[in-house]
């Protein structure tokens, strides 16, 4: 508090008695509270000082979505194919990985198990929806028509559960989407880490889940050509739905396809695909590209074209 002299309340009193002042100065008035001082630093655009600036950055950063992903390094693509099997092989080399879903298991894997796929989208207009992964048996879910079937990718991926198809599994997928649906929030899908639509009452599935649950979305690749009967189905729920069912076509390229080199490239497009950016980091040095915070895959019809690993 201002301490005042008797003698300058008495000048105070009497200039605003004689109407000199309207009001009292701030800070000249016994009660009144210590005048702020300027405040301090280079002042930055809208006159934010640099603690301003420093607080809003501080809001935003809590607001940014963190990277839950487990493992952050992924593996160099050399485009190679490590493991090739006979051409009459008809599912999965790890039999012992095949599992039918019971009460109780998840067969929605999260995201963040993944260093390439990620958790969480961080940018467009799934931002902030969490990511979530369906692995189901190589080749015995697939067409056989498949231009990878002797060197699918799962040859050389001996730990994932792959879920049996069936009956029991369409009651797990379900389940787990209504209840990951429920509150409202944005839910990402990758169809199918390993495997395809196998029949098209499980692409119907799909179909009446994504129709039940508006912030349902998924994304992935088939193998099923246009012009079989899922291939068409497929296409058809995607012109119905659009980006909500980002599924691509492998083995061609144009809107909505995705092919596979085998070799690797430090180009980020080839013709009218685009290499998979996470790809195209890893291969000139550098990490941090996933999915999440890639989007391509359901941001845009461009054909994709990923390195053999
Ligand atoms: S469709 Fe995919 S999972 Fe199936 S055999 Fe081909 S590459 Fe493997
Ligand atoms: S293009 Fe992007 S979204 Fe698609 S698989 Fe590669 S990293 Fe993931």
């Amino acid at each position: 508090m201002t301490s005042l002299s008797p003698e300058t309340r008495r000048l105070i009193d009497e200039a605003v008695a004689s109407g000199r002042f309207t009001r009292i100065p701030a800070g000249m008035r016994a009660d009144s509270a210590p005048i702020p001082r300027p405040k301090r630093g280079r002042p930055r655009k809208n006159g934010e000082t640099l603690s301003e600036l420093k607080a809003r950055r501080a809001t935003k950063a809590a607001g940014k979505i963190a990277d839950r992903r487990r493992f952050k390094v992924s593996p160099v693509p050399s485009g190679t194919t490590r493991v090739i099997v006979a051409a009459d092989t008809p599912g999965t080399i790890f039999s012992t990985r095949i599992a039918t879903p019971a009460s109780g298991d998840r067969v929605l894997k999260d995201g963040a198990s993944s260093c390439k796929i990620g958790g969480d989208v961080h940018k467009g207009r799934l931002r902030g929806a969490r990511i979530y992964t369906l692995t189901l048996e190589e080749r015995a879910t697939c067409p056989r028509s498949c231009g990878l079937w002797q060197a699918c990718y799962g040859n050389a991926m001996p730990h994932p559960t792959r879920w049996q198809r069936g009956p029991e599994l369409e009651r797990a997928v379900a389940e787990e989407v209504a209840a990951l649906c429920a509150p409202g929030d944005p839910v990402l899908i990758r169809l199918h880490i390993l495997g395809d639509f196998y029949s098209f009452d499980y692409l119907r599935l799909w179909v009446a889940l994504l129709d039940d649950h508006p912030n349902l979305n998924v994304f992935g690749f088939t193998a099923w050509p246009p012009g079989t009967h899922i291939g068409d189905g497929i296409a058809r729920v995607r012109a119905a739905l659009g980006r909500r069912f980002s599924i691509r076509h492998s083995g061609r390229t144009g809107p909505w396809g995705s092919f596979t080199i085998n070799f690797p490239t430090e180009r980020p497009r080839l013709g009218d695909a685009v290499v998979c950016p996470e790809q195209a980091e890893a291969m000139n040095g550098r990490q941090g590209r996933h999915c999440g915070n890639c989007c391509l895959c359901w941001q845009s019809d461009l054909p994709i074209v990923f390195v053999e690993h």
